[in-house]
């Protein structure tokens, strides 16, 4: 079957052959895969390729399918059931993992590769979506459950005023699901994204601001003169923490879901001491973080989501769809 990945003679992407993968494991599924979605990370692999351990790696983890076969042991499930799967396994033994925090774990690894047809997972990690569910929502599953995650540890009450600031598709779940917990919810981007705003205001009836063209500062205190509650930064950027500690007012929370790819950067921490700032940072899924995403589809909450699905690509055609990414033609693109 074909698979997209990175290789050390590809550029830096290459479509090979590879053998179906088989079940192995009494406790593993095998998945046919319906469509992937192009993540951030996969995109900043394509534009500044990594060092590689091994001699190819099959890129994609934001997926949905449906069991095509089951181990002895994976009783959970049958052939046909629609699913979604985490992207990565703990180690299952560590504080981390015992706690429900598999997100933590030291010994954390991938289990994903699913820019191709096929894939055999634990089934520990694989969850069966609701009927009214479609194959392509599901295809958001993995950002969602970062999302989620991220706002499990931010203190968001409903009314706050809310600031997302980075409208790529993390910024554009993110500030949906804090309007879906009834904050009052801003999304701040730039106009190299205008087209991104574009989508999150019309398609989702998400309030935004060019940054550009509108002082995000003053639209904020111009709203509430001691400033906003929360804010969310999405992007892993200097500035963005800059903004938010001169914006949120004393006693609020800045949560960063954005990676810094190991670069230190300068932060006033001073502001976050005398404003008594509470400042975290979330990374990927954990179980819990799942199931609470079922809950949510079974309810129907998040069937208007599709529409950030701005393009779908056949596997063949992928170069065209990363380029797309890297002028920001996209917002979430598929590859099926
Ligand atoms: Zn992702
Ligand atoms: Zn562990």
């Amino acid at each position: 079957m074909r698979a997209l990945a990175l290789t050390k003679n590809g550029n830096p992407f290459e479509i090979i052959n590879i053998d179906e993968p088989q079940i192995t494991k009494a406790n593993q599924v095998k998945i046919k895969i319906y469509g992937t979605g192009i993540c951030g990370g996969d995109l900043s692999d394509y534009l500044n390729p990594p060092t590689l351990n091994s001699s190819q790696l099959i890129l994609g983890h934001e997926y949905s399918g449906e069991i095509v076969e089951l181990g002895a042991k994976a009783t959970n499930f049958k052939v046909g059931d629609k699913v979604i799967a985490e992207s990565s396994a703990g180690c299952e033994e560590c504080f981390y993992c015992r706690n429900g925090y598999t997100n933590l774990c030291p010994d954390r690894k991938g289990i994903s590769g699913s820019f191709t047809d096929y894939i055999v997972v634990p089934e520990r990690y694989v969850y069966r979506l609701p009927a009214e569910t479609s194959l392509d929502l599901a295809i958001l599953s993995e950002p969602l459950a970062c999302v989620l995650n991220g706002i499990e540890k931010t203190q968001l009450r409903a009314g706050d005023l809310t600031v997302v600031v980075g409208p790529g598709p993390l910024g554009i779940l993110t500030a949906f699901l804090a309007d879906l917990k009834g904050a009052a919810v801003i999304l701040v981007g730039r106009s190299s994204s205008q087209k991104r705003l574009e989508i999150a205001h019309n398609k989702l009836n998400l309030e935004v601001i060019n940054s550009d063209l509108v002082d995000p500062g003053k639209y904020i205190k111009k709203i509430n003169s001691y400033g906003a509650d929360v804010v969310f930064g999405c992007a892993g950027s200097e500035k963005i923490i800059d903004f938010a500690l001169k914006i949120l007012k004393k006693g609020g929370s800045y949560t960063e879901l954005g990676l810094f790819h190991g670069s230190k950067i300068t932060i006033d921490f001073e502001k976050i001491v005398k404003k008594e700032l509470k400042v975290t940072g979330a990374v990927s899924h954990r179980p819990d973080s799942w199931n609470r995403l079922l809950k949510l589809y079974k309810r129907n909450d998040l069937n208007e989501l599709s529409k950030i699905i701005s393009s779908k690509y056949e596997l063949k055609n992928w170069k065209t769809a990363f380029e797309n990414l890297k002028e920001r033609k996209d917002l979430k693109a598929v590859l099926y």
